[in-house]
């Protein structure tokens, strides 16, 4: 089975759209990772994207996760888990999630850095004024990030957002980027910015993403979760 012109279509769409926010913004398309969100999705639409020269997926829920992962175990992929993960299905998500873009409190990071494979990991802000979003609030970011740097095994490759509906996306992700410069100042590795989705990876590219998180502009229509 080969990739549908279709999805080869939106897939070149979106690259070339990346291209020319990073012409705009004055960047190099090299500078990012472009994380194809495939959650939902069968294990066939990955195969597919892998064909047209995918390498990095993300998934939002551990169950539908793990079995796609191990049934595309033969693929040369990076997982990326970009979901709200239980501390009790950290370890488990781990054991093949190369990366955790959703780290938002410190028990996730307990769990995280007993697994047996040390995930890398973003943390996620909470950029809406609703508490009950997912995301660390701002003003407990750098608490969040010392305990990381503390495991002295997980690797902290900086912050991750999502834009609120309610706001102009430059805006949030401009605020995203100060606090990520903010967890740099007290850990300098932590150079990484995962923001941007389908609608609006331009004003991420802009603020200096370095992780697109992109889904529904390149898989088309999510099927409904089961
Ligand atoms: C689903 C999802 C995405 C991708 O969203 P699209 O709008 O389909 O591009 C990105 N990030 C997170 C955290 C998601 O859950």
């Amino acid at each position: 089975m080969t990739a549908s012109p279709e999805l080869a279509d939106r897939y070149a769409a979106v690259t070339a759209g990346i291209a020319d926010a990073c012409a705009g913004a004055g960047r190099s398309p090299d500078e990012l990772t472009l994380v194809v969100v495939t959650k939902f999705h069968p294990a066939q639409l990955v195969r597919d994207l892998v064909e047209l020269g995918v390498r990095h997926v993300g998934e939002n829920r551990h169950q539908d996760a793990a079995p796609k992962a191990a049934e595309l175990a033969d693929l040369p992929l990076t997982w990326h888990f970009v979901g709200q993960l239980q501390s009790n299905k950290a370890k488990a998500a781990a054991r093949y999630a190369d990366v955790i873009h959703s780290v938002d409190r410190e028990s996730l990071v307990t769990a995280l850095a007993s697994a047996e494979r040390a995930p890398d990991v973003f943390l996620e802000v909470n950029l809406t004024d609703d508490p009950g979003r997912g995301g660390v609030s701002p003003d407990r970011v750098e608490e969040l990030a010392e305990a990381v740097v503390a495991t002295e095994r997980l690797r902290l490759r900086g912050v991750m957002g999502v834009a609120p509906l309610d706001e102009d996306a430059r805006s949030a992700f401009a605020r995203l980027r100060a606090i990520g410069e903010r967890v740099r100042s007290l850990a300098p590795e932590a150079t990484d910015l995962s923001a941007g989705m389908s609608g609006d990876y331009a004003e991420a590219i802009a603020e200096g993403a370095t992780h697109l998180r992109i889904g529904t502009a390149i898989t088309g229509k999510r099927p409904a979760p089961q």
